[in-house]
């Protein structure tokens, strides 16, 4: 096979990159992972994710990983509200007499990662590796990381996530700002933290709408409330709202102010010392960007097509990258390695494109002046 002798390392252990390292050492490669966490016990932030029958169920099925998933997977988390920012409810697939089907099963991302990590042989993963630089060394990249390491690798696959650090190897083109910027939370203990969201989640998700911003819960199967607002701001408001997102205090009295005329059920998110909070604006890369293909590096997921969360798609996508990147490489169908990787890129770019764009008519509809609407029709009516 074209991997014979040869040394791949994936940088990042994030769902894209774990599966793919799943999947070639089925096929008998060798291949190791190289992640920033500290280990196995890192806290995994982030709202459950539901996984689609084509792409995340699909890849997980021919990692062998379907009966480990259901076992860990969160029957009725798929349950979702749509109410406005007065506190009404416009779908409720709690409600008795809405059919609920559970066609995209949830996970939270903790579970998602153990069940890889037990599928990987002893020693795959490298913790305490976050990558630095590499340079060419003969056919293939001599690697550094922060922790003063070196690594020789063959084939190098970024799956370092949204801000690669790898993709710059590859390509130059750099994210579009879609318009809208997210912050993030997790509320710890959110029965005792945030009582009235607890009880309104019911377990399940929320999307809230109101003055053309956006509120999305969903809570976990540890007891924790994972949100994240969504507000349409200038591109570097980060950096120059005078917020500083380190006090939890500052980004309170940014939310009174913003949400101030939501229902007083909304500030509950925004009360608690016992949360995580980080802001992300949110981008994608343009919808026909191109790279010349290398023979030993290549790259998947966010790395490879970052987008805004709104269509629940990016960690299907990056394990259908891996799935479809670990057949070229290994199924036989090409005479080497830089035509499996061609083939793979093709595909791919292809396909993030379209998912792309629906993302981004997702976040126009969701942060338009009246989505409950279009929302209501996404999830096919009352
Ligand atoms: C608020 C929010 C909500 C979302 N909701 C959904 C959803 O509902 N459904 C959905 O499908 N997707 C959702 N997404 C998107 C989803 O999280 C990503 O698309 C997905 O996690 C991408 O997987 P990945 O493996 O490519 O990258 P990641 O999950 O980002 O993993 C990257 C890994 O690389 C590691 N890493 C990063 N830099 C380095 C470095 N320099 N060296 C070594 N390791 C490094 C990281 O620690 C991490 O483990 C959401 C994203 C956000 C921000």
């Amino acid at each position: 096979m074209i991997l014979d002798h040869k040394k791949i390392a994936i940088v990042g252990g994030g769902p894209g990159g774990l599966t793919l390292a799943r999947l070639l050492q089925m096929s008998g490669a060798d291949v190791h992972v190289y992640e920033r966490d500290f280990g196995k016990d890192a806290r995994v932030q982030g709202a459950t994710l539901d996984l689609h029958e084509e792409s995340g169920l699909e890849a997980l099925r021919r990692a062998g990983l379907l009966d480990a998933f259901y076992q860990n997977y969160r029957p009725d988390a798929g349950r979702v509200r749509i109410l406005d920012k007065h506190g009404d409810i416009h779908v409720d697939d709690h409600a008795a007499e809405r059919a609920f089907a559970e066609d995209r099963p949830e996970i939270d991302r903790a579970p998602l990662r153990k069940i890889l990590l037990e599928s990987l042989q002893e020693g795959t993963v490298v913790w305490d590796s976050r990558f630095g630089s590499m340079e060419r060394k003969g056919e293939g990249w001599l690697m550094h990381f922060k922790n003063g390491t070196e690594v020789y690798a063959d084939i190098v696959v970024a799956a370092d996530g949204a801000n690669s650090k790898i993709r710059p190897y590859l390509t130059a083109i750099t994210p579009v700002y879609s318009g809208v910027t997210i912050v993030e939370g997790n509320i710890y203990h959110a029965s005792s933290n945030a009582p009235r969201l607890w009880e309104l989640v019911k377990g399940g998700k929320i999307f809230a709408f109101g003055d053309e911003q956006s509120l999305i819960l969903s809570a976990k199967g540890d007891g924790s409330l994972a949100f994240y607002t969504g507000c349409k701001v200038a591109e570097n408001w980060v950096q120059e709202s005078g917020i500083n997102f380190n006090e939890k205090k500052a980004v309170f009295d940014w939310f009174q102010e913003t949400f101030g005329s939501w229902n007083d059920v909304w500030q509950e998110l925004f009360t608690s010392d016992e949360i995580w909070l980080t802001p992300r604006p949110q981008c994608h890369f343009p919808l026909d960007q191109q790279w010349e293909t290398l023979p030993n590096l290549t790259m998947l997921g966010d790395a490879a097509h970052r987008m805004p969360p709104y269509a629940g798609e990016g960690v299907n996508m990056a394990m259908q990258d891996a799935l479809e990147l670990s057949e070229c490489l290994t199924a036989g169908m090409f005479g080497d390695v830089r035509a499996a990787i061609a083939d793979y890129e093709d595909r791919m770019r292809k396909r993030a494109s379209q998912i792309t764009q629906m993302s981004l008519e997702m976040t126009d509809l969701l942060h338009s002046a009246d989505p409950i609407p279009g929302m209501v029709a996404v999830m096919g009516g009352e």
